[in-house]
């Protein structure tokens, strides 16, 4: 078993190469977030950053409330079980009731405000009702099934703080305060080009040769998850001329450029090269598998990212790089993908780059467990369909059967 605080960061083992914690330090350390904000509907803010502070004026609950359907009683009039009480009013949600007096009991349904004199609640199924009396089967305690007020959030308190990505949950919590305009960060333009003569769009057959650019959906997908204004310049043939002019025309106006294919070092790749003529590359090999070319670097006001060409390896870099990148530059506090340990339901060799492995977690004689798909190419776009999160391998480490492995769901990043 290895964890991977044993794995020392340096990339030893591969000379040259950025190990992947380096890799993402150079790219955040160049981020900076946009500054321009936004009034948006909060009915229109999902995934969106927040941009200031927001505080409640009011209590959450504003009012101790009947957390059931039941009665509304004096406890100390209910210390043993069987006392039967008068009811003397009934009171639905959104209704206020008036004082409950001893030997008396209220009506009441969830949600509604607990009256004056009363403070417990008695849940229906543990009373017997007739027409004006009811018997309460049990023994009640101040409190019981009352849900005070302020106990969710306090009048004045911090309700979310600036740089909070907002989920559907968060746009709830701002809601319960009130609250109906937000101000968030802009928007981040994310210019895309795809590269490779052979890639062509899909809903045309394929020449002799040819495959369909698959990389762009995948690409689009994810960043459309991040509620990115997408650039999208298309598929770009394999010539310095093509890759320098759109390279030229994507840095204008986007804050980032995401581009799949063309950063290795085979004659037909000439997005690198395009990268420097243009601007400045700071990195562009990682020791990793899937993946290992990331061009990282900057073409006039925008961040560059070149993505490797192989579909596995441009989904696996994105979470890996170009998402935490992405909430950076959106303003996002909390940018990086958690770790979870569990338990491999499979076996891997010792490896020389830190690898990314496609799994599925499933329940195996009361324990989650990750599977391994069968089949681990780069190309393999089935693996990433498949698996519901990465094994992260470190350098040097080796899985054996049952073995406490890094696990990184894709739940939530995607
Ligand atoms: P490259 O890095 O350009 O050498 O591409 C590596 C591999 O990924 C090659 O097999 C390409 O055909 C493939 N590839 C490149 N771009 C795409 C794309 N947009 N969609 C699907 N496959 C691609
Ligand atoms: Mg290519």
């Amino acid at each position: 078993m290895s964890t991977q605080s044993k794995i020392p960061v340096d990339c030893c083992a591969s000379p040259g190469l950025l190990s992947v914690e380096q890799a993402i330090e150079k790219i955040l350390s160049q981020a900076v977030a946009v500054e321009q904000t936004e009034s948006v509907d909060i009915l229109n803010a999902l995934h969106r950053v927040l941009a200031e502070d927001l505080y409640s004026t009011i209590d959450v609950p504003g009012y101790d409330n009947s957390a059931m359907d039941g009665y509304a009683v004096r406890s100390e009039n209910c210390t043993s079980s069987g006392a039967a009480l008068t009811v003397t009013q009934r009171i639905p949600a959104g209704q206020v009731g008036s004082q409950v007096d001893p030997g008396c009991a209220a009506r009441i349904f969830t949600g509604a405000p607990v009256p004056e004199g009363a403070d417990a609640v008695v849940m229906q199924e543990k009373c017997d009702a007739d027409e004006n009396t009811v018997t309460i089967n049990t023994v009640v305690t101040a409190g019981a099934n009352v849900r005070r007020a302020g106990e969710d959030i306090k009048k004045d308190g911090t309700v979310l703080t600036a740089g909070k990505r907002l989920r559907a949950q968060e746009l709830g919590l701002l809601a319960s305060v009130g609250l109906a305009e937000l101000k968030v960060k802009r928007r981040l333009k994310v210019a895309t080009f795809f590269t490779g003569d052979e890639i062509i769009a899909p809903g045309k057959p394929l020449a002799p040769g040819q495959i369909y650019n698959s990389n762009r959906y995948t690409l689009r997908g994810l960043l459309q998850a991040m509620d990115c204004e997408i650039i999208d310049l298309g598929i770009v043939p394999d010539t310095l001329e093509a890759t320098v002019d759109v390279l030229k025309q994507a840095a204008v106006g986007a804050d980032l450029v995401i581009t799949s294919g063309g950063v290795s070092v085979g004659e037909e790749d000439y997005v690198r090269i395009a990268l420097e003529k243009l601007g400045e590359l700071s990195m562009w090999r990682i020791a990793m598998k899937p993946g290992k070319p990331v061009a990282f670097g900057k073409v006039d006001n925008a961040l560059f990212m070149g993505l490797p060409g192989n579909p596995v390896s441009v989904f696996v870099t994105y979470l890996l790089f170009a998402r935490p990148l992405i909430l950076k530059l959106q303003g996002a506090v909390d940018c990086m993908p958690k770790r979870v340990h569990v338990r491999a339901d499979f076996e891997w060799k010792k490896v020389q780059r830190q690898e990314y492995l496609r799994v599925r977690l499933s329940q195996k004689d009361n324990q989650t467990v990750a599977q391994l798909y069968p089949h681990q190419g780069s190309g393999v776009l089935s693996s990433a369909s498949w698996a519901d999160g990465l094994v992260e391998v470190m350098i040097g480490e080796e899985i054996k059967q049952g073995d406490m492995v890094s696990y990184l769901a894709f739940e939530g990043l995607n």
